[in-house]
């Protein structure tokens, strides 16, 4: 079987439905959102889909990643609680749902999104994630970014400069990691995912290769009083993204050496590289394990 299919069918009806990418599809009535203040001018709100980033300030409030669109009334309301300043802009990671379906709202009221010229080509001309069998059609208008850039780009707001990596071919074609200079505090979208073995998206760019570069790059800039917001899961540091970064290092060689020696995705899994690691890395549970060796064997 494909390795596509294999995770379509097994995986779509696991945990990981409710836990993560594809929440657009459940009741976001009973979604409560929850903050927490990371470091410096930033807080994070934890609600469904990826985190988001605030910061907060004389200037105005910025974020980093929006939800999802029923969400941005409670989001709106959370960061009212930090500020009554305008949202000025939103920075997204990348382009999947669960991290710019706030955009339209937000893009309405005046807020400018920011991301890397990927995101906007991607959500533009429509996109397809084949490991959750979820299409989106073109977008137009609000939900679109109107700033973006291809290698760095610095927003200088709140006493510091809040600086956008793009790391290429990591979770996406389209990521960028947001460097909080001064408050210390790094935003890392879904190159980061804390207490779960990550999805990367092969069929939009990703690579297993590119995350493990977007966690050495970054772990290159921080210190150890470094606050790191993954895409999901909590806050966590330099430690913590050094224990993924390894882990991850050692997972690619596994596979990589299977493959190799001509193993099919069904021998590797069976081998389970990703065995001492589940205790760590089993937030979402059931089949995720596979899916996630399914990720690394079709980027290698
Ligand atoms: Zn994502």
């Amino acid at each position: 079987m494909n390795i596509n299919k294999w995770v379509t069918t097994t995986v779509v009806s696991g945990a990981l439905m409710a836990a993560s990418t594809l929440a657009a599809a459940q009741d976001m009535a009973d979604v409560e959102i929850k903050t927490e203040k990371v470091s410096g001018n930033i807080y994070v709100l934890f609600g469904a889909g990826g985190n988001i980033g605030v910061s907060v300030g004389d200037d105005g409030v910025y974020i980093v990643d929006d939800q999802f669109a029923p969400l941005t009334e409670k989001i709106k309301v959370a960061i009212t609680a930090l500020s009554n300043k305008p949202i000025r802009f939103a920075i997204n990671t990348h382009f999947h749902g669960d991290h710019t379906g706030g955009n339209e709202n937000l893009g309405k009221d005046g807020t400018v999104i920011v991301a890397h010229d990927n995101v906007r080509v991607r959500m533009s001309e429509g996109s397809f994630v084949e490991a959750f069998n979820m299409r989106t059609p073109p977008l137009t208008g609000h939900p679109l970014p109107v700033v973006t850039f291809n290698d760095q780009a610095g927003l200088h707001l709140n006493d510091e400069q809040a600086r956008m990596h793009h790391v290429s071919n990591a979770h996406t074609d389209g990521d960028s990691i947001v460097h909080f200079e001064g408050s210390n505090v790094v935003h890392m979208g879904d190159t980061f995912f804390k207490g779960s073995f990550p999805f990367i998206d092969v069929g939009n760019g990703g690579s297993v290769d590119g995350v493990i570069a977007a966690a050495s790059k970054v772990l290159s800039m921080v210190n150890d009083e470094t606050r790191i917001i993954p895409g999901h899961g909590p806050v966590t540091d330099k430690a913590g993204l050094t224990a993924y970064r390894d882990m991850l290092v050692v997972v690619r060689e596994r596979v990589a050496e299977m493959k190799a020696d001509g193993k099919t995705l069904e021998e590797v899994q069976a081998a389970n590289p990703v065995e001492e690691f589940v205790a760590d890395n089993g937030g979402f549970g059931g089949e995720w394990p596979k899916a996630f060796i399914g990720f690394v064997y079709a980027s290698l």
